[in-house]
């Protein structure tokens, strides 16, 4: 499921690929995506414009058309992009293409159907209307301290929960707490300022780093969890082998030999 790195690579993608270019056309193939806005809608707001500039708040991207539109994408389960030539044939779950003049074409593919497309007048509207949280990466030690101390449950909850912080979700959580050394059951408040600290500094080096990876598990180092992340996998750390364990919902992974938990 894509979460801040790899939507923040779909944005680099974007920019590198599709803006400044006029939208001839844009195929809905499938409405099931589209949220608020009909297919016509999408075309009639874009057909004979051009994307501008990108934005990323937590998962989701906003691109800025010239006719001061956003589109506004949501990755869901299985989204990406996907940016080629017209004879090329279309990824296979291709459920909205946007087609650019001189014949390239971008798709949103979405196999799970999940992911959202809109339209959206003002961001920051948008944003707080969902109630989202500051992103992960623009949230300073100060805030996050802020907002963790007004809240009860496991950290691992705490951290996916994106009306507090967006853009974490339940893989890169593991590798965070991973890398902080925190047992994912932990109660937020049986934690310390020093642990604290350490959380702050995990998730900005996870985030960052997995960006720089652009997302991709092949990329990232042998010391990190997610290589080994599911069944059979072994701690890079100390080499015994990995957990499992159901907490708010969602499967966390993680070492119990070097994630104590906190008494
Ligand atoms: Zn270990």
């Amino acid at each position: 499921m894509p979460e801040l790195p790899d939507v923040e690579s779909f944005r680099r993608y974007f920019d590198a690929t599709s803006l400044h270019q006029r939208i001839d056309d844009v195929d809905v193939r499938n409405a099931y995506v589209l949220k608020g806005v009909s297919g016509r809608e999408l075309a009639r707001r874009l057909k004979g414009r051009s994307f501008e500039s990108t934005r990323r708040h937590g998962k989701h991207l906003f691109v800025r058309a010239d006719s001061n539109v956003w589109l506004r994408l949501h990755f869901g389960m299985s989204g990406f992009l996907r940016y080629f030539k017209g004879e090329e044939k279309a990824p296979p779950h291709t459920r909205v293409l946007f087609v650019f003049a001189k014949d390239y074409r971008l798709a949103f593919d979405d196999q799970r159907k999940f992911g959202e497309v809109g339209l959206v007048n003002e961001v920051d509207e948008f944003l707080k209307k969902r109630a989202l949280g500051p992103d992960a990466l623009d949230i300073d030690l100060a805030e996050f301290k802020e907002k963790l101390a007004r809240h009860r449950g496991a950290v691992k909850s705490i951290l996916m929960n994106q009306r507090l912080i967006a853009g974490i979700g339940n893989i890169y959580t593991d590798e965070i707490l991973f890398h902080a050394r925190i047992h994912p059951a932990t109660q937020i408040t049986r934690l310390g300022n020093k642990h604290i600290n350490r959380l702050f500094a995990a998730m900005r080096h996870v985030l960052e780093k997995a960006i720089e990876y652009q997302a991709d598990v092949d990329r990232m180092p042998q010391s990190w969890l997610l290589p080994q992340r599911g069944k059979g996998g072994k701690c890079p750390r100390c080499g015994r082998g990995l957990k499992s364990s159901k907490i708010g919902g969602r499967t966390a992974w993680f070492c119990p030999h070097c994630q104590r938990r906190a008494l």
